[in-house]
């Protein structure tokens, strides 16, 4: 029985939720509704943080990894981080 890669508690398939690289985590512990089914390649917040760039999800992923965070309205995904970073400084002097 897989156990969750967060919260290193036992996991039950229906609230269970697998990466590629056959890590497994609760939904509730990724961010993920447990009544929302993932359709697709799920990637973990290991494998995002190892590659980010090949990561077009735009799943929030909660306290795990504060190095990618998706931007849900850019149509350009996660090309330039500088760019998105010094979009925010504009709309913060704007305001
Ligand atoms: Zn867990
Ligand atoms: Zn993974």
């Amino acid at each position: 029985m897989p156990k969750c890669g967060a919260c290193g508690k036992f996991l039950s398939k229906a609230d269970s939720i697998r990466c590629n690289c056959s890590a497994a985590f609760h939904k509730a512990c990724v961010g993920i509704p447990e009544t929302s089914s993932v359709k697709g390649a799920w990637v973990c917040p290991g494998c995002k943080i190892k590659k980010p760039r090949e990561d077009n999800t735009s799943t929030p992923v909660k306290g795990l990894t504060d190095t990618y965070q998706s931007t849900p309205n850019s149509s350009n995904n996660s090309a330039d981080n500088t760019t998105e970073e010094l979009k925010v400084d504009l709309v913060l002097e704007i305001r």
